[in-house]
């Protein structure tokens, strides 16, 4: 293993240090839109590569989205739906059987 000779002093680790620059990334303009895009990338405000639409992550998700919840929607409509009604019908029926029993008791009772 290779160890250093002497130690590195405070003007030596500076003046090694001044050469470290950020360099600014290489950006064309997007013939689409107009923004500034990274070179050999798609443009990430349109998604638009060499002036042609590559990219549509975004509406295609939306979509998805929209899809999943219009089902979701649906099942859980549809299943209340269809409980309500037998909800109505368990009482309707319930209903017509007390109201049947009421009318043989009345029917009994004119008899009498
Ligand atoms: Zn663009």
């Amino acid at each position: 293993m290779a160890v250093p000779k002497k130690r590195t002093g405070h003007s030596a680790q500076g003046k090694r240090r001044a050469n470290w620059k950020a360099t600014k990334p290489e950006t064309t303009i997007c013939s689409n839109c107009g923004e500034p895009v990274l070179t050999h990338t798609v443009c990430t405000a349109c998604g638009h590569y060499k002036g042609e639409p590559v990219s549509l992550k975004d509406k295609k998700v939306e979509v998805k989205e929209e899809k999943k919840t219009a089902k979701k929607a649906t099942k859980k409509s549809t299943k209340k739906a269809e409980a309500k009604v037998e909800e109505v019908k368990e009482e309707a029926v319930e209903e017509t059987s007390e109201e049947v029993k009421e009318e043989e008791k009345e029917d009994k009772s004119v008899e009498e």
